[in-house]
């Protein structure tokens, strides 16, 4: 048997060649990383949640017309993609102020921010992906003025997308963060929203008690976080509603 290429392998996932051209399989690991991966841990079953949730956000994504890399999901860990080129950015949206913004501006974590606000990362590991402005993105060629109409619209429809899906299910959307591929069809080309749409990726609290169901319970040592994604995926419908909250035995 014939062993597939590696393309890339990240912190929580690994893109290999897809079967055809133009396509890729992410396959999503159980590693979690936080601070720029000083801090590391292998939780079991984070990569089979994360791989059904974001297979949901995509496939809804898809549905309002809003594109994205997603093709199918293809097992328990991997799903088939369309390749494209990532555009070398971490495209944030944030409905409530957290994290950084809250350190950064002394606003108190869980304050309703005026208007969604948009901020922009360049990737860079080593530089431990620094907050840049539009000036930058442009002067530096990162991605053209086009681009940046089309980023931020798409964004703010994921926004509206996921906070209401989130919303229906008793959670608060507070903040996300997305990456945006270049697809070339023909002499074109279209952005879609790519990489994965998650937990790990996204801030969501419990509207009634507050409680944390993402990757701040890894960052900040706050319980079980497969207890956490189970709970996100048991609200949405994407596990069996009788499966004990610590076991992701998911339906294939
Ligand atoms: O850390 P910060 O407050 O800037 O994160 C904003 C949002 O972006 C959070 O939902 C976080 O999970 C996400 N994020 C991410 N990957 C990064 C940085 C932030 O998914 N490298």
């Amino acid at each position: 048997m014939a062993r597939r290429k590696k393309i890339y392998e990240g912190k929580a996932k690994i893109l290999y060649e897809g079967p055809e051209p133009g396509t890729i399989v992410q396959y999503f690991k159980d590693d979690a990383t936080a601070f720029n991966a000083q801090k590391k841990d292998v939780i079991e079953g984070k990569g089979v949640l994360n791989n059904r949730l974001s297979e949901f956000f995509m496939t809804g994504l898809n549905n309002i017309g809003v594109p994205t890399h997603f093709i199918r999901r293809l097992n328990m860990r991997e799903q088939l993609c369309r390749s494209c080129e990532i555009i070398p950015l971490e495209v944030i949206v944030r409905n409530f102020a957290a994290g950084s913004m809250s350190k950064r501006l002394g606003i108190e974590e869980g304050t309703a921010l005026p208007r969604p606000i948009v901020e922009y990362c360049y990737k860079d590991d080593a530089l431990g992906d620094p907050l840049v402005s539009e000036e930058h993105i442009a002067a530096f060629g990162w991605a053209s003025q086009q681009d940046m109409d089309d980023i931020v619209h798409l964004a703010l429809r994921v926004n509206d997308f996921l906070s209401g899906v989130m919303m229906a299910v008793g959670i608060k959307l507070v903040d996300f963060k997305i990456e945006i591929g270049r697809v070339y069809e023909g002499d074109f080309q279209r952005l879609v929203v790519a990489d994965e749409i998650s937990p790990d990726s996204c801030r969501l609290w419990d509207i009634e008690t507050g409680r944390h169901l993402d990757k701040d319970v890894f960052r900040r040592d706050l319980g079980s976080l497969t207890d956490a994604y189970t709970e996100v995926a048991r609200r949405l419908g994407v596990m069996p509603k009788n499966t004990g909250p610590s076991k992701p035995t998911l339906i294939n």
